[in-house]
């Protein structure tokens, strides 16, 4: 076939009519994508343009348009060479969201390939790959080649997005990123399932985050970031599905990068919070669902526990951490995983229930505290974060420890330790406790 020669793009008029709420058609997007790529659509246009999306949105083909094109920007991984179901999950990102940790070795030991791509943390929520490379060691930056060859020999790797996967994303999502364009529900998809198509997938569970600590922060929001998502992945061939979960308190006791790998690894020896349990387990068990291996949620649950139960899933941890450089002795003791020597902790100023604990409060002092980045270039402290002592629900009194803030930098300690005290809501009244699911959205 031969190739189009590309007309030069009236690249205003395109972004002059999503402006004025006006379509762009499928050759249209290709060519602004591509032009994206080659330099002749500059970066103040391109933003421009995310600003037009952002206020007037997208309908369903141009979402699909530009998430094709974003996909097909970069190379796009083969995994044919194994023969099994290949199943990802990603999360839209929370705060003390160490799930992967857990959830990819414990899928991969029910005989799922699991070929993980996670991102770093930025702003107020944390980043799978950071929470890994507390791990002495531990590496995340496999080349393609390697990603294909230690899935065929585990079954899993946790690894970070290679710079030739849907590149196109990586330039428009640093755009976003510094022109208050990101929260928006056709954009977010696209960079979202570009990456995750390219990936070379059957199947991709999504753990859409809805409330305060979240994007979408009400759950209608929530609800068509999912059904976007989904409708759009399975447009391209893949079977997708979403969990709405609840963001409106931090997953388990646990924000920072050491800290979250211990909690995440504590599920793998059974224990860790029920929290975090259930989350990890609801979505194994849609991962199984996706994969074909079980049929019911009973069955895909009954799974899941057996493969924590038997030591399956924490032997499967083993053979990661081994496979990618990482110190082995940190899986069996969680508790190596070193946390930093400076120390303050909040406690409680009146008696009574804990009725919230504000996520977005709770993210930021912790990067305050060095556990994140406000900029992408940025080093993390991995020892650096919080540990909560209490949950919604728990009953304290005056002067009980609410919770444990941690830093290599002593002059951190302050400003996060006020933001941390003020994250708690403390009333006469118990709470309902809800269950971090919601909804699943399989259409
Ligand atoms: N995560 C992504 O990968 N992209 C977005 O736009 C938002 C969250």
């Amino acid at each position: 076939m031969t190739k189009r020669k590309r007309q030069p793009l009236a690249v205003p008029e395109l972004i002059a009519r999503k402006r004025e709420g006006g379509k762009l058609d499928e050759q249209e997007v290709r060519d602004l994508i591509a032009g994206f790529m080659d330099g002749s659509v500059a970066d103040y246009q391109m933003s421009a343009l995310a600003m037009a999306v952002f206020f007037r949105g997208m309908d369903f083909d141009e979402t699909v348009a530009l998430t094709l094109a974003m996909r097909d920007s970069g190379k796009i991984v083969s995994l044919d060479h194994i023969d099994a179901p290949k199943v990802d999950k990603h999360s839209t990102g929370g705060v003390g969201d160490k799930v992967s940790i857990c959830l990819a070795p414990i899928v991969a030991a029910c005989g799922v390939v699991v070929p993980m791509m996670s991102g770093r943390g930025l702003g107020h929520t944390g980043g799978t790959l950071d929470k890994l490379e507390a791990i002495p060691g531990f590496r995340v930056d496999l080349s393609v080649r390697e990603f294909r060859a230690q899935l065929r020999k585990t079954g899993c790797a946790l690894i970070g997005q290679t710079g030739d996967l849907a590149p196109a994303d990586k330039r428009l999502y640093a755009l976003r990123d510094v022109t208050g364009t990101v929260e928006s529900i056709p954009l977010i998809t696209s960079s979202i399932l570009s990456k995750k198509l390219a990936e070379g997938i059957d199947a991709l569970v999504l753990d859409v985050k809805v409330g305060r600590g979240a994007f979408m922060k009400t759950e209608p929001k929530a609800r068509e970031l999912a059904r976007c998502l989904v409708r759009v992945g399975r447009l391209a061939g893949k079977r997708v599905s979403a969990l709405l979960t609840d963001m409106n308190a931090p997953i388990g006791y646990t924000i920072g990068n050491a800290l979250e790998t211990t909690e995440a690894l504590e599920v793998l020896h059974g224990q860790g919070p029920d929290d975090l349990r259930e989350l990890t387990y609801e979505l194994a068990g849609e991962m199984l669902r996706a994969a074909g291996m079980v049929k019911t949620k009973a069955q895909a649950l009954r799974r899941v526990e057996s493969a924590v139960l038997d030591g399956t899933a924490l032997e499967k941890m083993q053979q990661i951490v081994d496979a990618q450089g990482g110190d082995p002795r940190v899986v069996e003791e969680p508790n190596r995983l070193a946390v930093a020597r400076h120390r303050s902790t909040c406690v409680a100023a009146s008696s009574g229930y804990v009725r919230g604990i504000d996520p977005l409060e709770l993210g930021y002092a912790s990067m305050g505290l060095g556990a994140g980045r406000s900029r992408a270039e940025e080093e993390v402290d991995s020892g650096a974060g919080i540990r909560l002592h209490v949950q919604v629900g728990d009953q304290v009194r005056v002067g009980d420890e609410l919770a444990t803030l941690y830093t290599s930098e002593r002059a951190r300690l302050r400003a996060a330790t006020g933001r941390v005290a003020t994250s708690f809501r403390i009333g006469k009244r118990r709470p309902l406790v809800r269950s971090r699911i919601i909804e699943t959205i399989r259409r």
